[in-house]
């Protein structure tokens, strides 16, 4: 450490070229020694002097060539901690051999492994509804953005459940957790796989539906609604759990607020005429 400190003033900021002039001043060690003692015995050799000379320069091209690819490894194994330091993946991280340079690559695969692990856990928390499991809003909306990119035939589901706060209030909030869970799972396995859905907060649910048509929207809603409605494993005692629905078409993420508001207006809709229904407003 001492000899790195002290040799920092040479080059600062690159140690590589601190490692080149070193090689480069010892290189030309034998060279120089033997102009001091030609020049101190007044024997000059020419030849010898020349030999030396092109001995030297091709020695040090090729040293400095060597040296320069045998640190590139070190560069890139920096390179790719300052991409995890701001956490952004890496792709490929090259393997080295069983020496310093192979333990530095691999440490710098630990430290990239780790890291993307622990933002996919972050993300996940961030993105995760704790209760359901599935989406929370934030998770939605990023996931919308990447559903809806290149995209302008979607839909979106607002599914709000009918009366829920008397099941908190007459079997208990324990109660209406369970029921919340069921209704997700139950969501969830209904859609197709590039379908997306969401628990937008309360006993409310969000889904989109990219590549589909109002019409098409409302017939799956319909038979999730149907299937809800009809389904005792999910009932209460003897209380059917039915849902309100409102749709909307997305035609863009920048336009998904506003078919959002839509399709809340839609659901408002359903639960004025009487609940238990899948509405889509103007039709
Ligand atoms: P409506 O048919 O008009 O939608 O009536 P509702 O009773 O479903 O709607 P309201 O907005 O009056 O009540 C929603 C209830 O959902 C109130 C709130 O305590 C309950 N709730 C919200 N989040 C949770 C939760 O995470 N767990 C449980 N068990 N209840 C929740
Ligand atoms: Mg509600
Ligand atoms: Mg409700």
């Amino acid at each position: 450490m001492r000899f790195y400190q002290a040799t920092t003033f040479l080059f600062p900021r690159s140690y590589e070229r601190r490692i080149l002039f070193v090689c480069f001043g010892a290189v030309h060690i034998p060279l120089i020694a033997c102009i001091v003692l030609q020049a101190a015995t007044g024997h000059w050799q020419l030849d010898t002097l020349l030999t030396l000379l092109v001995a030297t320069l091709a020695g040090t091209v090729m040293g400095l060539a060597a040296i320069h690819a045998l640190l590139a490894p070190v560069g890139q194994a920096t390179l790719m901690l300052q991409a995890i330091q701001m956490g952004e993946r890496i792709q490929a991280i090259p393997q080295g051999a069983d020496d310093l340079v192979g333990r530095l690559l691999s440490g710098v695969t630990i430290a990239a492994n780790e890291s993307a692990a622990r933002i996919e856990r972050l993300v996940d928390a961030a993105e995760r509804d704790p209760l359901t499991g599935i989406r929370n809003r934030r998770g939605f909306l990023d996931s919308a953005e990447q559903v809806l990119r290149g995209r302008s035939n979607a839909v979106v589901a607002l599914i709000d459940i009918d009366h829920f706060k008397r099941i908190n209030d007459d079997f208990g909030h324990d109660t209406g957790d369970v029921l919340l869970k069921s209704l997700a799972r139950r969501i969830e396995d209904h859609l197709r796989r590039s379908d997306i859905a969401a628990r937008w907060g309360g006993e409310e649910f969000a889904v989109l539906l990219p590549d589909t048509t109002l019409d098409e929207a409302r017939l799956v809603m319909e038979r999730l609604r149907a299937t809800v409605a009809l389904d005792t494993d999910l009932g209460v005692e003897d209380r059917a759990v039915t849902f309100s629905c409102g749709l909307a078409p997305v035609r863009s993420f920048a336009q998904l607020g506003d078919a959002t508001k839509q399709a809340d207006a839609a659901l408002y809709a359903a639960k004025n005429g009487g609940r238990n229904q899948v509405q889509i407003l103007g039709l």
